[in-house]
């Protein structure tokens, strides 16, 4: 039997709710031959899952996941096999974390406004000591009694369009590609149904776009995709020339329904792809 291997997930060190060495610690109880550490605007739990991997015996592949401008939707270019220890990158990556930290206190005001203090110090609890996102303020929504649950703090209030929403200033595809790819990494587009293209037609325009700026390859398998998605983006990768790739987007507590290496049960990723992904990165790296 193929091992299977899982290539975008969450730590600590952004918005999963296990640290790197738990998530390491549990992809060898789920028998996966591979992870790759994704998280989010940084590489601080990379040193960690990859020395938990070497005493466990499974391959942490170093990854990051940045998210990028898009008119409609949302676009989250993941990054494999990127130089963990790479100066530019963290140097980028910093950049992205005070545009966070900006953002971060605005929903804080307007979250007083609307009648539900919270601190950043709260906040601050509940990131483990990592990159604080959204899911991190629905956690201490859900604790102050404001909601009854995480998806209800994102539906009435932090989701795109709602009173506590704030945009980050993105980076641009082209930014987020080359800052991966001038890690050594090679770039993946995640979980295209975020792109929210009505159709296979618009689906491939969009990914025809990403790909003349040097897009590699794209997740034909992920955590909310269908059957039908699944099937639609593995022609878009066939006819675009384009690698395939796929994770559970693993986040420990804060997406409770996802498992490891099989998200909902619909994803099956064999080793066979993440070695021609290894392929792909190759001549990237200079060490
Ligand atoms: P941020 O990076 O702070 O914008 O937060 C993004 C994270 O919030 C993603 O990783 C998602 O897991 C989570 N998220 C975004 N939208 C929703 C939603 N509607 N319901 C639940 N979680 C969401
Ligand atoms: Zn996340
Ligand atoms: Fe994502
Ligand atoms: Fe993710």
């Amino acid at each position: 039997m193929d091992r299977l291997v899982d290539l975008h997930m969450h730590s600590t060190a952004s918005d999963g709710t296990l640290t790197p060495g738990e998530v390491v610690a549990m992809a060898r109880e789920e028998g996966l031959a591979a992870i790759a550490l994704t998280d989010h605007d940084t590489t601080a739990g990379l040193p960690e899952a990859i020395a938990a991997g070497r005493r466990l015996g499974v391959e942490v592949v170093p990854g990051i996941e940045i998210s990028a401008k898009r008119e409609r939707g949302t676009l989250h270019i993941v990054g494999l096999f990127i130089d963990p220890e790479d100066g530019r990158l963290e140097e980028r990556c910093q950049a992205l974390q005070a545009e966070r930290g900006r953002r971060n206190e605005r929903i804080v005001s307007r979250l007083c406004e609307l009648g539900m203090p919270v601190t950043l110090d709260e906040v601050r609890g509940k990131s483990g000591g990592g990159v604080i996102g959204r899911p991190h303020f629905a956690a201490v929504m859900v604790e102050k009694g404001y909601v009854a649950t995480r998806e209800e703090a994102f539906d009435r209030w932090l989701a795109k369009g709602q009173p506590a929403y704030f945009p980050k200033a993105l980076l641009d595809p082209a930014e987020s590609i080359a800052m991966i790819h001038d890690a050594g990494g090679v770039a993946v587009c995640a979980h295209p149904s975020q792109l929210r293209c009505a159709g296979e037609h618009e689906l491939e325009g969009a990914i025809a776009e990403l790909r003349h700026h040097g897009l590699d390859a794209i997740e034909t398998q992920w955590s909310t995709a269908t059957a039908e998605e699944m099937a639609l983006t593995e022609r878009v990768a066939g006819r675009q020339g384009l690698l395939r790739s796929g994770g559970s987007d693993f986040h420990g507590g804060n997406k409770p329904d996802i498992r490891m290496g099989v998200a909902r049960g619909q994803i099956r990723v064999t080793a066979d792809v993440l070695e021609a992904l290894r392929r792909a990165a190759r001549p990237r790296a200079r060490t």
